[in-house]
């Protein structure tokens, strides 16, 4: 037997196809043009090409696109001033600080200054909090994006039996809680936990967020598991070149899963969509509109 493959690419381009169309009625019925406004501060070679995708993006949605590209020596003062004015700014509906920040700069204090109604990555604890009690919130991208090449297999998750691994407030931590919603028996593994292969051998859904090259093997996946690799590690490639591999061994789960994302391919497409969704759910909640169906 060998897994299905959920190809993130081709789902991510229906779901930005249905975004695109979504943000066209928003302009001519409501007058509004969504907007996203990402700052980037310094040049990391990864962050920039991250950057560029997104505002391609936006701008193929049909949505307004604002790069503040600052010199790696901007002070955290100006930086805030100039989330400040993001914040007053009418036109612009989400805003995407990259991460990682400069080390002279608080991340934290930064995110957290970002108004909570536009913040597209999700990560202001006024949506996190909002997340954690079922109301409506901005949630991470990349959790939103797993749990929607999870439902491409499984239209309905109530009841399955989900293993996350990984509990960062970026990945992990919401990703577990979107599946509480979704009515899933959720168990969150991490760093610490014991005997972590009989814990994944329960899953019917496993989630690997963790940053560690093919740790996941196919002996912890149980027969028929719909596994969604979060992980993206660069790791030394044939002559001299690198290439990317997820959190689990792909070949050995390809022989045992019933479904499984390659990497590249499946989550990454996702996340870039996903950041188009909360820029045009937040151009809605702005305007005191319903959430979009999508
Ligand atoms: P993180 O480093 O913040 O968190 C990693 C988590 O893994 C921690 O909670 C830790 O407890 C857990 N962990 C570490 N070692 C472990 C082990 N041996 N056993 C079990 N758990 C262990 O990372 P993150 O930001 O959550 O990202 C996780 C992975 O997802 C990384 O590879 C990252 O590149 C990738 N990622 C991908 C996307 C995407 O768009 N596809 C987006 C964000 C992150």
């Amino acid at each position: 037997m060998s897994a299905t493959i959920i190809d993130g690419k081709a789902i991510a381009q229906e779901v930005r196809a249905k975004i695109a169309t979504a943000a066209a009625a928003l302009s001519k019925e409501h007058g509004i043009v969504p907007g996203l406004a990402v700052v980037l501060v310094g040049s990391d070679p990864a962050s920039e090409v991250y950057v560029r995708s997104k505002s391609k993006a936006v701008i193929e949605a049909g949505m307004r696109s604002f790069d503040h590209k600052l010199s790696a020596d901007t002070s955290q003062a100006d930086l805030l001033a100039l989330i400040a004015q993001l914040n007053a700014d009418e036109t612009v509906h989400g805003i995407l600080v990259q991460l990682p920040l400069p080390s002279h700069i608080d991340s934290t204090l930064v995110l957290n200054s970002v108004d909570p109604g536009k913040d597209v990555d999700g990560f202001h604890p006024v949506n996190a909090g909002r997340l954690a009690t079922g109301q409506r919130a901005l949630v991470p991208c990349t959790p939103v994006g797993s749990v929607i090449l999870a439902k491409t297999i499984h239209p309905s998750l109530s009841g399955m039996d989900a293993v996350v691994i990984g509990r960062s407030n970026i990945v992990g931590k919401p990703l577990a809680q979107l599946l509480l919603g979704e009515n899933c028996t959720v168990t969150v593994a991490h760093s610490k936990t014991k005997d972590l292969a009989d814990v994944c051998r329960r899953a019917d859904l496993l989630f690997a967020a963790v940053g560690r090259p093919e740790m996941v093997k196919g002996s912890w996946i149980k027969p028929g598991a719909t596994v969604i690799d979060v992980g993206i590690n660069r790791v030394p490639g044939e002559a001299g070149k690198t290439r990317l591999v997820g959190d689990v061994d792909y070949k050995e789960a390809l022989a045992v899963a019933g479904a499984i994302t390659p990497v590249p391919g499946g989550v990454g497409p996702m996340t870039i969509a996903c950041v188009i969704l909360n820029t045009l759910r937040a151009a809605c909640a702005s305007a005191g509109l319903p959430e979009p169906k999508i």
